[in-house]
């Protein structure tokens, strides 16, 4: 039955993607308060790339699925005391936005695993209730990231405000998307625009968006935590 979900979902980020003339994203399934055995039954359906919010949620269901070659995300936030977990845990973290987490998440990254990729998360609407950098501090984030020798920078992430005015929500991807190819032109390996999620994936995708993170229209409605 994800199966069909998931079918269906690619589908919808493909016609995205040919509508704005785009390559279509990667898809990151967000599994957070989901059980292993929904993850399990979408890998089994071919999706690889995972995003859980709660570090030790996670470390429980990576624990349980480590038989299967699953990508991790962390896209919730991370606090330092929690970093070296992290480290060891993800494959990708999506939510660094201060000094302190990249030292930590250099160090404590095994040296048996590749390079930990990171996104900058981005406060583009400047929200007091959410994490995030300011614009201005992308810069200073990223060449500390380019100079730890166990991180890999990848690009950005956002969550921007749900504005019920598309034209707000156009203009805060806009913003994302000049950032991003700010970024992209001083560092070279920067490859991913992480924004869009199940309510507004089509036009972050327009927006320049690689890739996107989709929990309800894929799983369904959350269990209650
Ligand atoms: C929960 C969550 C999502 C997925 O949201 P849906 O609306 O269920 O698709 C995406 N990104 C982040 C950071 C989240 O916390």
């Amino acid at each position: 039955m994800l199966a069909d979900t998931l079918s269906e979902t690619l589908q919808h980020l493909e016609n995205a993607a040919k509508d704005a003339h785009r390559p279509p994203p990667a898809l990151l399934a967000v599994s957070k308060l989901q059980p292993a055995s929904a993850v399990a039954e979408l890998a089994r359906a071919g999706q690889r790339a995972f995003g859980e919010n709660y570090v030790q949620e996670a470390q429980a269901k990576i624990g349980e699925l480590g038989g299967m070659d699953l990508e991790w995300h962390l896209i919730g936030h991370l606090q330092s005391n929690k970093a070296d977990l992290a480290a060891r845990l993800f494959d990708w973290v999506q939510t660094v936005d201060r000094h302190k987490l990249i030292g930590a998440l250099s160090r404590n990254r095994p040296a048996d695993r590749p390079p930990l990729s990171v996104l900058i998360q981005v406060n583009i609407d400047d929200e007091a209730s959410k994490h995030g950098c300011r614009p201005e501090e992308i810069d200073a984030l990223a060449d500390a990231i380019a100079e730890a020798p166990n991180l890999r920078l990848r690009g950005l992430m956002a969550i921007p405000a749900p504005h019920e005015d598309a034209a707000l929500r156009a203009a805060a991807f806009t913003r994302m998307q000049t950032l991003q190819q700010a970024l992209a032109t001083r560092h070279a390996g920067v490859d991913t625009l992480s924004m869009g999620m199940s309510g507004d994936f089509a036009q972050a995708i327009a927006h320049g968006a690689t890739m996107v993170r989709i929990g309800t229209a894929l799983f369904g409605a959350r269990p209650a935590p």
